[in-house]
């Protein structure tokens, strides 16, 4: 970082971007977790839930069905937990 360059601020995680740009675009990331507080357990996956009972539905019904696990854990207990 150099002196007298601005900088702009995420008010959320504080995480600094030269652009305004690219933190209004950032700071998107934000707001879709506050309205889909509920993340699938696949981080490659991505998907975002407002409900819970919607997360556990999409995990079973995607990714179980698909034999997939998590970290190396059978997934129906990740389901299971919460
Ligand atoms: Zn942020
Ligand atoms: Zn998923």
């Amino acid at each position: 970082m150099k002196d007298g360059k601005r900088h702009y601020r995420c008010d959320v995680c504080h995480k600094l971007f030269d652009r305004a740009f690219n933190m209004k675009t950032h700071r998107v990331i934000h707001e879709s977790y506050r309205e889909h507080p509920f993340a699938c357990p696949f981080d490659e996956c991505g998907k975002r839930f407002s409900r819970k009972a919607d997360c556990n539905r999409h995990t079973k019904s995607v990714h179980l069905r698909k034999g997939q696990t998590l970290n190396g854990r059978p997934l129906a207990v990740v389901v299971d937990v919460g």
